[in-house]
């Protein structure tokens, strides 16, 4: 297998240049003197659809063929992966299919047809996505992308930190996120290149620890879905080309609790004014954890999204 590298993230900058946002970074007087670092916070969640998944996916479909282009895109998500698909392909004049479960919240499901997608749904506890998302992709000639083991997909992810790291020179220390690893895979290559010695770490809820055991096992561990209010990160492995980069090109992969997610996001909003989701939340928290290992040095943390159902965000915070 070949991994993506640099070059491809220099690549994916280009192809987003003029259609994502270049989202700001954002400081924080209070967490500074809090926490005891200098913290940098890459804030993807005013990113396009409200997440880094905008990148990947809009850097993945501009690299269609003429012939992809006719058939479209598919592929299967209840979250900010549909959007991001949905998004890009009607920014692309290409069709898309969305395969969601019967049961995805109806916001969801209404914000991606929003964005002009076919919505088909299926039955979580009857039937395969995959097999049925494969038949469908090969019944209309549409290319499936998938949310993160893609090279494409995690090259655009890689965009993010490409731009933090330009604008605030090296930093000591990245945290991101960690789900089914395009985000963190993308960022480890961006600053592996723009920072030599900055320090990458993943973090992942505790309930869904799968990354830090594939970490620490060499290979990739599989594990139930977990219950965890940080729904972008319920994966349940890693993919072949996203531990790949993350075994060769991050330092450690830290866990954080649910508890500690919503400290975090109380932070965000009491003193940062921002919405945050449960999984945006995963690096702060993390580093916040982490504060003896950081003190006092320069530290990138990556926002990942702030799509979070209000009435939900409300009852976590009360
Ligand atoms: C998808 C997602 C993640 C996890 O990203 P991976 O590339 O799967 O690791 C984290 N945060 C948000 C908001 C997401 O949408």
């Amino acid at each position: 297998m070949q991994l993506p590298t640099y070059d491809d993230v220099i690549a994916a900058a280009a192809r987003l240049e003029g259609h994502a946002h270049r989202t700001p970074v954002l400081r924080s007087t209070t967490a500074d003197e809090q926490w005891g670092a200098r913290f940098f916070f890459k804030c993807e969640n005013f990113q396009r659809m409200g997440a880094f998944k905008f990148r990947g996916a809009f850097n993945a479909l501009s690299k269609f063929d003429a012939t992809q282009r006719k058939g479209g895109v598919i592929a299967f998500s209840s979250g900010n992966h549909a959007q991001a698909i949905a998004l890009s392909a009607r920014l692309l004049s290409m069709p898309a299919v969305i395969v969601m479960p019967k049961d995805a919240p109806a916001a969801k499901v209404a914000a991606t047809k929003g964005y002009g997608a076919e919505v088909v749904m299926y039955d979580r506890f009857t039937e395969d996505r995959e097999a049925l998302t494969r038949r469908l992709a090969q019944e209309r000639g549409m290319t499936m992308i998938p949310p993160y083991d893609h090279p494409d997909v995690l090259t655009g992810q890689g965009t993010a930190v490409k731009e933090l790291i330009e604008e605030t020179g090296p930093l000591d220390h990245l945290f991101v996120c960690l789900g089914g690893g395009g985000l963190l895979s993308g960022s480890a290559l961006s600053a592996r290149a723009l920072a030599p010695g900055c320090k990458v770490y993943g973090v992942e809820p505790e309930a869904g620890n799968d990354g830090q055991q594939s970490f620490q096992a060499g290979k990739i561990v599989h594990i139930e879905t977990p219950k965890t209010i940080a729904d972008g990160a319920q994966t349940q492995h890693l993919g072949g080309y996203t531990f790949g980069i993350i075994k060769r090109d991050v330092n450690d992969i830290f866990t954080v609790t649910d508890d500690q997610l919503v400290e975090a996001m109380r932070f965000f909003a009491e003193r940062m004014k921002m919405v945050v989701e449960p999984t945006g939340c995963l690096a702060f928290a993390g580093a916040i954890a982490a504060r003896e290992a950081i003190a006092g040095q320069r530290v990138g943390i990556v926002i990942s999204g702030g799509n979070v159902d209000l009435s939900r965000y409300a009852a976590l915070l009360a």
